[in-house]
């Protein structure tokens, strides 16, 4: 296992605090990893600084060459990714294996051949005398930082667009889960030069908040909490960083009466809990309409009941446990509070999803109310609350009545009345009886406190470049 940060071409142990780094399966120790001390940061940065020089002269062509061929070194070591991964995070293999890293290959690919596709505005001769052109060069340093839920793949939205600009990066994982950015580090330095990508461990508040604030960085990306984004909001306002802020969501899915609901219901028994919940996209907020609620949320409750968890043999696996005890116990509280109000009905989970190991087992809550906690909080768990309307528009109303504003679904047989809801979603992205299907060449980011700024397609790479006006008198 590789356990050293990469700082410049220097593979390093941490200084600082140990961080217990658990099995969510069952919640023992894997190893302890010492967190980064300050002069280490400053090193990572100024590794960065120096390969910036020559980095971002490079051409797209050669940048693009750098990045199929991480792709492909992923690609051959999936299996090896794959159990890592599996590992830190409680994740089925196959899940893992078949869904993320297929995935991960693919966003190294796209960013491999979009950077060398990059359009822009034809130079011309805006003033007599004088040609204009556009540049888009890259920002400088970029501090990312992800969070846990998909570790590798949101190192590879923050990198592949980031170094294929031209950029230099000092990346942090989240504390809990950096073992496949570590095993990344390795790969890294085996195919870039020196300093292009450094990795750095450590908690948010002592590593996260020195790469916020330090001076020499020019943007921070960051996916997390939204609380997280406002801290780095206020860290940039020194001293004028751009910002790239991912921050949850709490998904709407609006089904109308016309709706297939045994495809509503597979649908939501898929997206609604994989990844245990913990997806920002999960589609975790049901409107139903009156006509079809009943026989929804029976059927809802049927088919999450046979989620498989916690097998033995993990192919078998749908689902692995929440991130961490702290995590689980969240969870757990929501339904906990939820339970307390009359006029709703957990129908089916509610409870503990194992013995050992920070399971929950997949909850359906019925009966929830616009203004109940558990339709309003982001519970990043596999929890999806049911709520009934009977009026078109006030459906609409209340799936746009949320600080959110990441991802939406409406399901419906009547294609101008999706086109029509759509159209009135506030969210970042509404999918038309699907949910949760990403693809590297569409944006995934949000409105409103769910941050600002695109992951993924050719507005990832304008987010990480800067434009730039260039005249020439003649
Ligand atoms: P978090 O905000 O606690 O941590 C995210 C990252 O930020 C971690 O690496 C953490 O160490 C770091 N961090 C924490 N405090 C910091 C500080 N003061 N300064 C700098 N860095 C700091 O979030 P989490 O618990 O790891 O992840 C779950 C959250 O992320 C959820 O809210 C989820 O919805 C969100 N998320 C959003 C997206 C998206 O695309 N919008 C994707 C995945 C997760």
């Amino acid at each position: 296992m590789d356990i050293q940060m990469l700082i410049g071409s220097k593979f390093e142990a941490g200084t600082e605090i140990e961080e217990k780094i658990l099995n969510p399966k069952t919640g023992e120790t894997i190893l302890d990893l010492p967190e980064a001390s300050l002069s280490q940061i400053d090193s990572a940065v100024d590794a960065a600084d120096k390969a910036f020089q020559s980095w971002s002269a490079t051409t797209p062509g050669q940048r693009s060459a750098y990045l199929l061929a991480i792709a492909d070194a992923v690609e051959k070591d999936a299996l090896g990714f794959a159990t890592l991964e599996a590992l830190n995070c409680g994740k089925p293999i196959n899940a893992v294996l078949n869904d993320e890293i297929p995935a991960i290959v693919d966003c190294y690919r796209f960013f491999a051949g979009a950077i060398r596709s990059m359009h822009a505005p034809v130079a011309g001769e805006y003033l007599p005398g004088f040609t204009s052109m556009i540049r888009r060069d890259p920002v400088g340093i970029v501090g990312s930082i992800a969070p846990w839920n998909y570790p590798l793949m949101m190192m590879a939205w923050k990198l592949a667009p980031a170094i294929a600009a031209g950029n230099t990066v000092v990346f942090k994982p989240s504390e809990q889960t950096p073992l496949t950015a570590l095993k990344m580090a390795k790969l890294m330095a085996e195919i870039l030069p020196e300093g292009v990508v450094n990795v750095v461990l450590g908690r948010g508040e002592s590593v996260g908040n020195a790469i916020i604030n330090h001076p020499k960085i020019g943007m921070v990306s960051i996916t997390g909490d939204i609380a997280t984004g406002k801290k780095v909001l206020a860290a940039a306002a020194k001293t004028v960083k751009r910002t790239h802020l991912e921050l949850g969501g709490k998904a709407p899915v609006i089904i109308y009466d016309d709706a297939d609901i045994d495809a509503v219901v597979s649908a939501i028994r898929t997206f609604g809990y994989y990844n245990a919940g913990q997806d920002c996209t999960a589609a975790c907020r049901i409107y139903a309409a009156d006509k079809v609620y009943e026989k929804f949320v029976a059927d809802l409750a049927s088919a999450v009941s046979t989620l498989k968890y916690n097998q033995a043999d993990d192919t078998e696996n749908e689902i692995g446990p929440l991130i961490s005890k702290r995590q689980r116990d969240r969870v757990e509280s929501f339904v906990a509070r939820a339970s307390e109000h009359k006029h709703m009905e957990v129908v089916t989970g509610g409870k503990l999803g194992s013995d050992k190991g920070f399971f929950y087992a997949p909850t359906v809550i019925a009966g929830a109310l616009q203004d109940d906690e558990i339709v309003r909080r982001e519970v990043f768990g596999p929890v999806v609350s049911v709520t009934r309307f009977s009026d078109v528009d006030q459906a609409v109303t209340w799936a746009n009545d949320s600080d959110y504003g990441l991802a939406s679904s409406v399901w419906t047989k009547d294609i101008s009345r999706a086109m029509q809801t759509a159209a009135k979603l506030r969210y970042g992205c509404t999918w038309i009886n699907t949910h949760f299907m990403l693809c590297n060449e569409m944006p995934h980011g949000g409105l409103k406190q769910s941050g600002y700024g695109k992951d993924m397609s050719v507005y990832a790479l304008e987010d990480y470049t800067a434009v730039r006006h260039v005249m020439i008198a003649h």
